[in-house]
């Protein structure tokens, strides 16, 4: 029967399939999905969900794009492979287009993963200070809680420990300070006053490091997968001048944060900031294909021409700037500027901040914050004291949404206490009654739960 295969399925996953980041004694059976199309997937069974996380923060324009689908299709026929060292009209358009997003120009390295594009990121900054006179920097600051990838560099820059401590030691040099978490403030603190204090722990950093031994500062604009912690304008700012003021160049990275997630083509723009380095992925092909970017501003890049040593930039890999990828992200990027929808993220993360500011009377939730369509709840179990929540008060949350067909996600660190905060990052193509529908189940699974 049907349902004797649905359950083969499951078994067969079981046997076979390695999950990331899930235990092994997993014991709720894995969600196998079978479609996608807009905002929703549909599992193997057909139970229907709104993807309130847009798979893993990436599928920005929505599921079951026919033009994605065709655009990769036309690609692979005409030509299939190009090895980087070469080039191609897709890769060589995407690049010019990502510069018109940019607002500025970057020279375009092409690799395949967010992940990729950090390590990519970590050696140019290197030698660049190499080339530029300055061998002794190779120290990279980041802050704890954020998040930059799983290789043994990104991994060394993410700032969560538990996804680091049974894989150390990882790649040496890398540093971490605090991030701005508002919330959690001191009492009697302004925010701008906290924000500030958080950006001069990096100046002190690179001044109790010693200054020359400092590359670079890696940071997304906000942190995302840390629990949606926005920091004030004066703290992005400041931190950009630090990095101008010691010779340090400014990472940032846009792997979740660009794209038109927080209603600017890029999370950095709404900071009126300019880094010497940005590192894309995820929404960049809205994961149809894997791709990524590093952007490199053109005097960083001017530094490998001097003489014929050090003109090579030695990294290469097989499936960066992939055709079929590069005209996928270019059709998608053609999308989300047909459809107006980084000016749409706005619109409808305004509507979800409005509509689900009043959970902040809940007992157990103690901050509702968000910029563009992304949105985070901090619960916790006492609104006074600030304890976080409980894993099991959160998950009966996730629990009740998923119940109602909406997947959310679950962010923080573990280590640092504060695994509770629930997120939204919905695809930015969903419709109004997507965010009708989303408002309501998460309405619902609070009120049941006070
Ligand atoms: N940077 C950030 C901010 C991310 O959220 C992620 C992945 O979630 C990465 C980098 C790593 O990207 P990937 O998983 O494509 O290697």
């Amino acid at each position: 029967t049907v349902k004797q295969e649905e359950q083969t399925l499951v078994e067969k996953d079981r046997q076979n399939v390695w999950h990331h980041i899930s235990p092994y004694m997993e014991k709720s059976p894995p969600m196998i999905w079978a479609k996608g199309e807009g905002a929703w997937v549909t599992d193997h069974e057909g139970n229907r969900y709104l993807d309130g996380m847009s798979g893993l923060w990436c599928v920005n324009v929505g599921y079951g794009r026919e033009e994605l689908a065709k655009a990769a299709y036309d690609q692979m026929k005409e030509l299939c492979y190009v090895p980087m060292t070469q080039g191609h009209e897709p890769a060589i358009e995407l690049a010019e287009k990502l510069n018109e997003w940019l607002d500025d120009d970057y020279q375009i390295f092409y690799s395949n993963s967010g992940s990729d594009a950090n390590e990519v990121a970590f050696k140019i900054a290197r030698q660049y200070h190499q080339q530029n006179g300055e061998g002794s920097r190779y120290k990279f600051i980041s802050r704890y809680r954020a998040y930059h990838g799983g290789s043994m560099g990104a991994l060394a820059a993410t700032g969560q420990a538990l996804r680091k401590y049974k894989y150390e030691p990882l790649a040496p040099g890398f540093l971490h300070t605090a991030p701005p978490d508002n919330y959690r403030r001191p009492k009697g603190m302004s925010v701008e006053e906290y924000n500030i204090m958080r950006a001069e722990e990096i100046e002190q950093k690179i001044i109790w490091e010693q200054e020359e031994t400092i590359a670079g500062v890696i940071m997304e604009p906000l942190i995302t997968g840390g629990g949606i912690l926005i920091p004030d304008p004066v703290y992005v700012q400041k931190v950009q001048e630090i990095c101008d003021k010691h010779g340090v160049l400014l990472i940032i990275d846009e792997v979740i944060c660009g794209f038109g997630r927080t209603g600017k083509k890029f999370g950095h723009q709404n900071f009126g900031i300019k880094p010497d380095i940005v590192t894309m992925a995820k929404g960049l092909t809205s994961a149809y294909l894997p791709l990524s970017v590093t952007a490199v501003r053109k005097d960083i890049y001017e530094k490998f021409k001097d003489s014929a040593e050090n003109s090579h930039f030695r990294h290469v890999n097989t499936f960066g700037g992939n055709p079929a990828a590069c005209a996928v992200a270019l059709k998608n990027l053609e999308i989300i500027e047909r459809e107006g929808l980084v000016e749409q993220a706005d619109r409808h993360g305004e509507r979800l901040r409005k509509e689900l500011a009043h959970l902040a009377d809940h007992p157990h939730v103690g901050d509702v914050r968000g910029i563009g369509f992304l949105l985070g709840i901090e619960m916790v179990e006492d609104k006074e004291t600030r304890e976080p929540a409980s894993a099991a008060r959160v998950g009966k949350i996730i629990a009740d949404c998923k119940a109602n067909g909406l997947i959310v996600g679950k962010n923080g660190d573990t280590v640092a206490g504060y695994n509770n905060i629930i997120t939204l990052s919905p695809p930015l193509s969903c419709t109004d009654e997507d965010v009708d529908f989303i408002i309501s189940v998460v309405k619902k699974a609070f009120e049941e739960n006070k």
